[in-house]
């Protein structure tokens, strides 16, 4: 089955694509002929995947496919969750972003930095269907980042049964526990439940 991913981060459309086992045929919007600027307006990970995912059904009506991702701390409330990216300010760089976690969870005692990456995925099939899907990954935030893989908060997100930070793990292992794993995995579960691939 083809689907229009609302990117045009072609690393996602590879990353996607083979976490799916190779089931669908995934095009970026650039290849797709999209020139648009999606404004994510929602206020939950899944109403900004679905708001990707609606923008392109609504200007190709092809099945579409849309992803928002982030970061929910238990001890800030869910935060910086769908404003991960921004949490520092729009031109902040990831070590910004991390420092600015670590100044917000000072004092926080070990059992109260539970957290999870998140990832929505949107999916516009037709008309009348379309679905949403959260795959996560549980750690805890560490006191300052280690490891040399990976982006974003992975240097502070630990998995305690490891100890190991998901910027310590191989990327290799990273795409088998993340959250955008959890996610396609539940997605490809879909599709093949609603009998649209095999
Ligand atoms: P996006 O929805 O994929 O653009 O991700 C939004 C933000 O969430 C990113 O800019 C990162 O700060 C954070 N994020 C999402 N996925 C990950 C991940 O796998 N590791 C670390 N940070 C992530």
């Amino acid at each position: 089955m083809k689907f229009i991913l609302a990117s045009n981060n072609a690393h996602k459309v590879e990353e996607i694509t083979a976490m799916l086992g190779g089931k669908i045929e995934l095009s970026t919007m650039r290849d797709a002929g999209l020139d648009m600027e999606i404004e994510e307006n929602g206020t939950t990970f899944e109403e900004n995947a679905m708001i990707k995912a609606m923008a392109v059904w609504n200007a190709t009506k092809k099945p579409s496919i849309a992803d928002d991702s982030g970061l929910e701390v238990d001890a800030l409330g869910g935060a910086p969750g769908i404003y991960s990216a921004r949490y520092a300010g729009e031109d902040a760089t990831d070590a910004q972003r991390m420092a600015k976690l670590l100044g917000e969870l000072e004092g926080v005692p070990d059992e109260r930095r539970t957290a999870r990456f998140v990832c929505c995925i949107a999916c516009v099939i037709d008309e009348n269907t379309s679905f949403t899907l959260r795959g996560t990954c549980e750690g805890v935030i560490g006191y300052e980042p280690r490891g040399q893989y990976g982006f974003g908060y992975d240097p502070l997100f630990i998995f305690p049964e490891r100890g190991l930070t998901m910027s310590e793990i191989l990327p290799g292992e990273k795409n088998e526990i993340s959250h955008r794993a959890d996610g396609c995995r539940k997605l490809h579960d879909e599709l093949l439940r609603r009998g649209l691939i095999d």
